[in-house]
């Protein structure tokens, strides 16, 4: 199939405050069904098993000033999740490049949240056999967005952990990013409920696993530590593992109990939703000495100016 992206973009209707419903939607573009539409627009059946069953796979990757930060990284883990369910897409990895490109051109976005999926879809003919399904692709790009918000970064987060368990790896792979959120809902109201402002969920063994689209990393005498099972392998966990090998910290993956986690001189949780965010609180224990620590603060520094570096990010060209 050929994609007449530049044609479709042209015939793209200006957004006007018409489309802007504030209300329900923010600003931003998406790309369905061949075509780019305000987001209010973009809407799918309820009969499409992305939204039955869950049965979807997609990624988020953000744009900072105007350019994409580790977008291949991004779809590669997009593309390794569809082929391991089995899901197929009318278009190659460069035409799903240029509609997210579109997207945040079209919505003018220069710092965008910007999501790629990829759904089930349904069959033609209601078959319930999943081979006969018809895959659809979404993406859209809406404004940057933060798990922690401003005063939480300059602060540090106060996390709960939840006794919830995350989903075993023996029945939902964690390595395909996915929309299998009850459990990491269900922390976040128990946090809520504790009085704290998020939620780390555990293992199967009661370790540590990870929070609702976020993972963790510990620092105990200058040494790095972030949960090696029963986890997302977030891009921004591995770009951390890359910024330490560039600073030279040693930084490692493996089981982290609550006792280690609450032991710790640092914490800090990661994120395309907001980076590297420091965290001063779990439950009622204070981290180190309450204060967002020197470590955390040199990975978050280094994270942001890698942003303007041509290995780690790509220009977007606004039309
Ligand atoms: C997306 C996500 C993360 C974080 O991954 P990044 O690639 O760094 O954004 C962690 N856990 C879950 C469950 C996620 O969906």
């Amino acid at each position: 199939m050929t994609l007449a992206v530049g044609a479709a973009a042209a015939a793209f209707p200006a957004i006007d405050d018409r489309h802007r419903d504030q209300r329900n939607y923010p600003h931003g573009v998406a790309f369905m069904d061949g075509q780019y539409l305000p987001m209010s627009e973009a809407k799918i059946s309820v009969l499409d098993w992305g939204f039955l069953h869950s049965d979807a796979t997609y990624d988020t990757v953000h744009v900072w000033d105007g350019r994409f930060f580790r977008l291949d990284l991004h779809l590669d883990r997009f593309f390794k999740g569809m082929e391991k369910l089995r899901m197929k897409l009318p278009y190659s990895r460069e035409e799903i490049e240029t509609i997210l490109s579109t997207c945040v051109s079209l919505s003018g976005h220069q710092s965008a949240y910007v999501e790629m999926i990829c759904t089930r879809g349904g069959s033609p003919t209601f078959s319930r056999d999943p081979r006969q399904a018809e895959n659809r692709f979404i993406a859209f790009a809406v404004p940057f967005g933060s798990v922690a918000n401003k005063e939480q970064l300059e602060r540090g987060l106060h996390i709960a952990i939840s006794d919830t368990v995350r989903i075993s790896p023996k029945s939902i792979d964690p390595e395909i990013k996915n929309y299998h959120w009850l459990d990491l809902v269900k922390g976040l109201f128990d946090a809520y409920d504790a009085g704290a402002e998020t939620a780390l969920i555990v293992d199967t063994n009661d370790n540590i696993a990870e929070g609702p689209g976020f993972n963790v990393f510990t620092v105990k005498n200058g040494v790095l530590k972030t949960p090696g099972y029963s986890v997302l392998p977030g891009i921004t966990r591995r770009t951390v593992f890359d910024l330490c090998n560039e600073l030279k910290l040693p930084a490692s993956a493996g089981d982290v109990s609550r006792e280690e986690l609450k032991a710790a001189d640092e914490i800090f949780i990661t994120s395309t939703a907001g980076g590297v965010m420091p965290v001063t609180r779990v439950d009622e224990a204070v981290i180190g000495n309450g204060k967002v620590g020197p470590v955390t603060l040199q990975i978050k520094d280094l994270y942001w100016t890698k942003h303007t570096d041509p290995a780690w990010s790509t220009q977007i060209s606004y039309a």
